[in-house]
């Protein structure tokens, strides 16, 4: 049994505007130790869709199954919710100064967490605190651990958010954009980081990101979405070398490095949809270089394009065949140059 089951997954918010779609029937499942990348631009819903896993979206409409070891996240009461969140579930933000709070020192606040879940003692509770902020890397940890947030850097408070994370073991790591924030050096630290404590701890990780160079280096499985939707999932290694979707190809031929010497990036044209007026059809479409009549009035389901590989698109296939290959493998290498895959 997968360690999280979210099957069709619909969360909508009702707003004087009108009803916002922010995520519409958005299946996928993680095991223990795996990492899956929720991957799209601002405004597909990715943030939500985890968001309504950890009942942080007060107002809305949530429907569907998450089913976490078999009990459902969507149906738990509140104060079931908060024991399994933090305890079970950790998550880690992008602006770690939203988590952090200014005014209490960082290991206060690790403390405070461990000691809201279990029976342990203060003095037993700061040596795990500390032992904590050494494991992701900060420096004289006995002593910084009586630090306040603003005395740390960008980079040391993104580590003491995940030692705070990390500080009960959590089962499942929800990191949205979590090096967003980071320059590049301490992003790639990061990045490492996080990958090295999810093996040591055996967690799994959703990472949500706009970024496809962090679903390169951290996901085994991919789930693309756009307007609300999965619109592609699958391993990293076919998305990355045998993408279906236009849209993925789009985001993929968008990451600097990923053009060829002399080759100008191709950026998505067009901006996504607002999620209270969803284009008909396939929502992609007014964006879509391969638009055809149908793809205006029809949905194109979630359908299987190869081995464990689906793709919402009407098209046999894109960027499979020996062109797409050979495409993709350039890609791949100038990736491999540039800081990406
Ligand atoms: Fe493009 Fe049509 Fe495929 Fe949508 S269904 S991505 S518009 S080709």
């Amino acid at each position: 049994m997968p360690l999280l089951e979210v099957r069709d997954l619909t969360v909508s918010f009702h707003t004087t505007d009108g009803l916002v779609q922010a995520v519409r029937g958005v299946s996928f499942d993680i095991d223990k130790g795996h990492t899956l990348g929720i991957v799209g631009e601002s405004g597909s819903g990715k943030t939500v869709c985890t968001q309504a896993l950890l009942g942080l979206t007060p107002g809305a409409d949530v429907s569907g199954e998450a089913l976490f070891e078999g009990r459902d996240l969507l149906r738990m009461r509140r104060s079931q919710l908060r024991a399994v969140r933090g305890a079970r579930i950790a998550a880690i933000f992008q602006d770690p100064l939203s988590s952090l709070h200014p005014l209490y020192r960082v290991g206060w606040q690790i403390i405070e967490m461990i000691r809201a879940h279990q029976r342990v003692s203060r003095p037993a509770a700061r040596a795990r605190a500390i032992e904590l902020l050494s494991l992701v890397g900060i420096p004289q940890a006995a002593s910084r651990v009586d630090d306040y947030p603003h005395q740390f850097s960008g980079g040391m408070r993104q580590r003491a958010m995940i030692a705070m994370a990390l500080a009960l073991n959590p089962d499942l790591i929800i990191a949205d954009e979590p090096t967003t924030a980071l320059d590049a050096t301490v992003q790639a630290q990061v990045i490492e980081l996080m990958g090295r404590l999810q093996e040591e701890f055996d967690s799994a990780l959703i990472i949500i990101t706009h970024d496809m160079g962090v679903i390169a280096e951290m996901a085994d499985e991919v789930l693309v979405m756009y307007a609300g939707k999965a619109v592609e999932h699958t391993d990293r290694r076919t998305l990355f070398y045998s993408p279906h979707h236009p849209y993925t190809v789009g985001l993929l031929e968008s990451i600097p490095g990923s053009a060829g010497a002399g080759e100008r990036l191709r950026p998505i044209v067009g901006q996504p949809p607002s999620l209270i007026s969803i284009p008909s059809g396939c929502a992609f479409h007014p964006r879509c270089r391969y638009v055809m009549d149908r793809c205006r009035t029809e949905i194109p389901p979630l359908a299987t394009v190869g081995r464990d590989h689906r793709s919402a698109c009407f098209l046999p296939s894109l960027l499979q065949g020996v062109a797409g290959q050979v495409e993709a493998e350039r890609r791949q290498t100038a990736l491999a140059h540039g800081g990406a895959p």
